[in-house]
Formats: structure tokens, sequence, C-alpha cells
């Protein structure tokens, strides 16, 4: 009997991270139950053959059963506000997240990195620098590996990316190194206005031993004592931190007064690539890299897939997938990124708005854009922005944008898919979007 038992533990949501702290639980021979909303949900075949000997309640639940849990391991898709689980949480039943199960079982150092935009670009060049300095590193969390499943490789250490959603379920993280590249608006469908946002964000830095803020944006500083070891990085100069000096009329990054590398020899596109980088080095400085190890990295690196990626010149136009553009803030960085000195920008935009209001890109677009193709269920919030300033017109499906935004480009131009918005109406997820935008480029001619 399941409630008469002395522990058990409620998983609730059986996505990614639920399945992986499911699979912890039994490592740990820990009862638990799985919950889902979803009467139905995705993994149910393989829950079924992965935990065939697992009580599951899926769609209406018992909530009697999920307030019997001695503590409940909340997915980070699924709010803390949730009825059920807030009313359990009343009742005395604590409610953690699976970081939080890491934390409590990890024992090597953590370097831990969130922000609205270039976590996964930031934790994979950081984890790069590792692994080329010899250490035994193992790197994940929001990005590819979930964090629980990491704990296996037993390394020296764990470099993690975390998402506002999973910060929200963790108390105190413990970080050696903490760092939040930046933060504007996202997320607005779930958080109640960006203090919400921004207090989850913060959530990084609780117990950090060296915290990295980005000196040009007010909202990553922590609200922390003196006393914890502090690095900034930003786009302008400092004499003791990261930053960007004009020297010989060159950019160079700059470890205080000391020239490390022009910005001309990174491989990453975009102004906003050379903050990503400034922040890889701030925090593997934090964290004790050998300076000339994180340079050739940051000199190699040509970025990851979906964000701000080439994939094709066609008849003299270039065509770049930044389906990973979700938000207001990663498009603004990826048009102004790409801005073209002899040509323009036709830019694919539109999905799932997630509450954002697009003003912010209305400037951008009229300086650098030729015209837009609007796409998804909120391309009208995206059309009245543009009305009057900046051409547009709709597309049904990325082939047919695809089509119509090179039919509206001239020679010289780049066509980019950076939506500011989710991809859940038309995709599976943003790696669908942009391959579906890279299916279409390959048809063109
Ligand atoms: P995240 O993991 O936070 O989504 P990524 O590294 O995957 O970030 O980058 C996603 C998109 O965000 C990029 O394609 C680019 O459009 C934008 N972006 C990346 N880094 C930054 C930055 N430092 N500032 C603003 N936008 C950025």
């Amino acid at each position: 009997n399941l409630i008469a038992s002395s522990r058990m533990i409620a998983v609730v949501g059986t996505g990614v991270s639920g399945l992986s702290t499911a699979r912890f639980l039994r490592e740990q021979n820990m009862p638990f139950v799985l919950f889902d909303t979803r009467e139905n949900p995705p993994a149910q075949d393989a829950i079924a053959a992965e935990f065939p000997d697992v009580h599951c309640e899926f769609g209406v639940w018992d909530e009697g059963l999920l307030q019997s849990a001695d503590e409940i391991v909340l997915s980070p898709g699924l709010p803390l506000s949730m009825t059920a689980i807030a009313t359990a949480h009343d009742l005395g039943v604590p409610v953690v997240g699976d970081i939080e199960l890491f934390v409590r079982h990890v024992n090597a150092p953590i370097i831990a990195i969130t922000g609205s935009n270039g976590k996964s670009t930031v934790t994979t060049l950081v984890g790069e620098m590792a692994k080329a300095a010899g250490i035994d590193v193992a790197v994940g969390g929001n990005l590819g590996t979930p964090a629980l499943d990491l704990l296996a490789q037993n390394a020296q250490l764990y470099v993690l990316e975390l998402s506002s959603f999973q910060l929200e379920t963790v108390t105190k993280l413990g970080a050696d190194v903490a760092c939040i590249l930046n933060i504007s608006a996202d997320h607005l469908d779930r958080y109640d206005g960006m203090p919400a946002y921004h207090r989850a964000k913060q959530r990084i830095y609780y117990g950090a031993k060296h915290v990295v803020v980005n000196r040009t944006d007010p909202l990553t500083q922590p609200p922390l004592a003196d006393d914890v070891l502090r690095t900034s990085f930003g786009g302008g100069a400092d004499f003791k931190n990261m930053g960007l000096r004009e020297q010989e009329g060159k950019s160079w990054l700059c470890d205080g007064i000391t020239a490390l590398v022009p910005a001309s020899a990174l491989k990453l596109p975009g102004r906003h690539n050379i903050d990503n980088a400034l922040a890889a080095l701030a925090i593997g400085k934090a964290a004790g890299f050998p300076v000339d190890v994180m340079l050739s990295v940051l000199t190699s690196f040509s970025g990851l897939a979906h964000r701000c990626e080439w994939v094709a010149d066609v008849a003299g136009v270039s065509y770049y997938n930044d389906s990973k553009g979700t938000n207001v803030g990663a498009t603004l960085a990826a048009v102004n990124g790409l801005a073209r000195e002899d040509g323009k920008l036709v830019v694919i935009l539109g999905g799932v708005a997630k509450d954002q209001t697009f003003a912010a890109l209305l400037p951008a677009l009229k300086t650098h854009a030729r015209s837009c193709v609007l796409i998804g269920q909120d391309a009208q919030l995206i059309a009245s922005l543009l009305d009057g300033e900046v051409s547009y017109q709709y597309a049904d499906s990325m082939a047919q944008a695809v089509a119509q935004a090179q039919a509206a480009a001239a020679v010289g131009d780049g066509v980019l898919l950076s939506p500011a918005c989710a991809s859940f109406d038309m995709f599976s997820d943003y790696q669908a979007r942009g391959d579906a935008f890279r299916q279409a480029v390959g048809g063109l001619q």
C-alpha cells in the first residue's frame, strides 16, 4: 500500500526532467508515484516499459495521495501556483525540483549559468574550456542531459545551464561560480510580471562563492553582501574586469587592462556573442581555468545549431537560422548582430508570443529590415506593430515563408528566421522549426 509505506515521493510531470528524477529515485531505492495532468502523456508507453511497477496518476489525480507524499518533485514545465501543488504545499508537503535533488547529492563544484538569452552558448563554451583545461567535466541541466543524469559521471566539475523555471524550486544552490548573463522579458505568460521572473533568476546566487554579473544589466546584480567574490563582464572597458576596448583601430576582449584577443578572431557571429565570450571568460577565470586554454576555445568555437546559424547562400542572399530566438531580446540581438553593411534583412517572425509586447523590436527592424514575413498564431500582434512602419506579409507554413522571403530579398540581403516567439503552435520545438527552415532553404534555387 503506497500511502502506508514509510516514505513516498511524488514526481509531478513526466517530461525529460520528471523521468530523469524517476530514474534517480529508483537508483536510490526511494518509492515514488508519477503524476501528470495529461490523461495520456507522450511518454506513457516508455513509462509502462521502464517503470512497470510504478503507480501512475495521469489526468485526474488522487489529491490525497499527492498530499501524503513526503516530498513533491515538480517538473520545471509546471508552475508552483497549480492548485493541487499549492494546496499540498500549504498542507506542509515540501516542493522541490530535480536541481534541488542534484544539489543534495553532488560532491563536486558547480558552475551555474542562467539568463534570458545566451545560456546554452555560454554553458557550452565554459564546458569546452573546462575540457580543454583537462578537467573531467559534466555539462547539462536545461541544456542536453538533465542534471540528475549527470551525477553518474562522477565528474570533477559540473557546468549547469539553469532556466528560471528550474530555479523556482531551488533553495540554496551553493554554486562555486554563479552567473546571470542578462535579463529581458520572457515567459510572462507564466510569471506575474517582470519582478517575479527576476526573483526566480536571482535564486541562482543563493549560497554562491563567486558571482559573475553583467555590468550593463543592473537586473543581473545580486542583492548580496560585499564579502562574496564578484566579477563582471560587459561591453565597455573596465580596469579590473572583462570588457571590450578599442586599440589601434580594433576591438579587443580585455581582462582589465590586458588585451586578450581581438573580437574579429571570434568565429561566433554578432555583437551579442562578444558579450557571451566575455561572460565565458569571466566565469572561466573565476573557476581558475588557464587564460591560453580559454582563448583557444573562444577562437575555434563557431556556435551551436539554431543560434544565428548560417545555413546557405542562394542566388546572392544569405540564409540564417535563429530558431532559438524565442523572445524579443534574442531577436533584437540577432537582427542587430546580423545587420548587413551592403544589404538588408528579410526577417521571419512569429509563433506563440508568451504575453510579450514586441515594441522593442521596431527601431531595429526599421533600420535593418527590408521587410518581414509573419507566421504562427500571434502573427497579427506583430503585424499591428509593423503597420505603416515596416512592410510585411503573412505565410501559412515555413516553406511558404521562406519562398516569400526569397522573393522579397535583393542580392546582398540576408534572410533571418528569428521568431521572437515559442514554436509549439506549428512545431514540436525550436529544433523542428529550425530544421523546417533549413529544409525549405535547401529546396531553393
Ligand atoms: P538560451 O539558452 O538562453 O536560449 P542560446 O545561447 O541558445 O540562449 O541563444 C539563443 C538566442 O538568443 C540566440 O540565437 C540569439 O538570438 C540570442 N542571444 C544569444 N546570446 C545573447 C545575448 N548575450 N544577448 C541577447 N541575445 C542573445
